[in-house]
């Protein structure tokens, strides 16, 4: 579940990621088109230092653009296109820009802060240019500020980017905490779906997506792999003898001593009622079949016990290899063709049987 349930978050997360850079991107064009144009109608209302000003962060922002289609690095994309929009702001409020109304861009700040940090940063970060913008506000004979505000207007200008920080703050925690809830609450649904609630095993539905998943493996580069029709010998008479109850203990026995004998690449599922497969890549016949009769004498051998009595547990199975196979149905047919024989046999055993002499070089094949 833990594996699972990261590797969905790090999935949304990826899709996020991707979301707020085309974002980014498209910011950045609308900010270059924004900074040429009123740089033009600063040009032209005679202010030309301002111009330039405005067009120099044309050139930062066209910068930041460049380097993330170059690096792909969006930590930097973002933390670029923060920090140019940040000195622009202060830029703005020092030198009141046209007709004292460049602090009203500050208003675009708080909902982008938010967007593109955590709640955390963004909060941090607003502090640090509210600070700024009162230095700036307090101190107008200091260099570089070359304007002077009313106090209505610092008032107003404080009270309402207070407000609209807060809503902003607000608006996106709950849209976080809905987030989560969400992609948690789809999580649990997807691992519902794939599961087996009693054995924690995958289900027969999460086995054949994996099935064909593998299958479209072997056709693409060659990865051979086998797989084991694992069914426990005469389980109705396990049921009937000492309850369902036990039979169940069962079923969550042999899953737990299952698990820890394959290895982590194999999947294990509860293919139906008592029967397991096996899913085993990167496996020959031979090595599926040690492997199977590995487990089959571990089951042999365990004394599974249930409210104090003993239960006689034992396991026949079936192996095959996709290089006996054209397909995955076939397969299947052909696998539990040697769980029947196994059956037939006797039970407690797998077929096909391993001749000593393929045995012995099974570890290599
Ligand atoms: P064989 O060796 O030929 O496989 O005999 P068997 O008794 O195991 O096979 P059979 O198909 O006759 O019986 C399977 C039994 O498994 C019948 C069914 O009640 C039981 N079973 C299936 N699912 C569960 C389950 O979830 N819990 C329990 N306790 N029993 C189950
Ligand atoms: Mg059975
Ligand atoms: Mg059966």
């Amino acid at each position: 579940m833990t594996d699972q349930t990261s590797c969905g978050q790090r999935a949304v997360g990826e899709r996020e990621d991707a979301q707020v850079s085309r974002l980014i991107t498209w910011l950045s064009v609308m900010a270059i088109a924004f900074l040429i144009g009123i740089g033009a109608k600063a040009w032209y209302a005679g202010h030309n230092t301002h111009a330039w000003v405005l067009w120099s962060f044309v050139l930062v922002v066209a910068a930041n653009m460049a380097w993330f289609a170059h690096t792909g690095d969006r930590t930097a994309q973002k933390g670029g296109l923060l920090l140019v929009v940040g000195l622009l702001f202060t830029y703005l409020i020092a030198s009141g820009g046209e007709s004292n109304t460049g602090p009203l861009w500050f208003y675009v700040f708080p909902p982008l802060l938010f967007y593109l940090t955590n709640l955390k940063t963004g909060t941090a970060v607003l502090l640090f240019c509210y600070l700024v913008a009162v230095i700036v506000f307090q101190f107008p004979g200091m260099p570089l500020v070359s304007t002077e505000y009313s106090t209505d207007f610092k008032i107003r200008f404080f009270a309402t980017l207070t407000f609209e920080s807060i809503l902003c703050f607000v608006l996106e925690a709950s849209r976080l905490k809905a987030r989560n809830e969400l992609v948690a609450l789809a999580e649990t649904h997807e691992h519902a779906a794939k599961t087996d609630e009693l054995t924690g095993l995958s289900n027969r539905r999460d086995m054949q997506n994996r099935l064909g998943a593998e299958f479209s493996r072997y056709r693409r580069s060659g990865h051979h792999f086998s797989i084991a029709l694992i069914d426990l010998d005469l389980f109705k008479a396990i049921n009937d003898r000492f309850g369902h109850d036990a039979g169940d203990a069962v079923l969550r026995e042999f899953s737990t001593l299952m698990k820890a004998i394959i290895r982590q690449t194999d999947v294990a599922a509860r293919w139906g009622g008592e029967e397991f497969l096996l899913l085993l890549p990167d496996t020959s016949l031979l090595q599926a079949l040690t492997l199977a009769e590995r487990l089959r004498s571990e089951v042999a051998s365990t004394r599974f016990q249930f409210r104090g009595a003993d239960l006689p547990v034992t396991i026949s199975a079936g192996v095959c290899s996709i290089a006996k196979a054209g397909s995955i149905d076939e397969l299947l047919k052909q696998v539990d063709v040697h769980l029947y024989n196994a059956k037939e046999a006797g039970r407690n055993r797998i077929a096909p049987r391993v001749r000593s002499r393929d045995a012995s070089t099974a570890g290599t094949a």
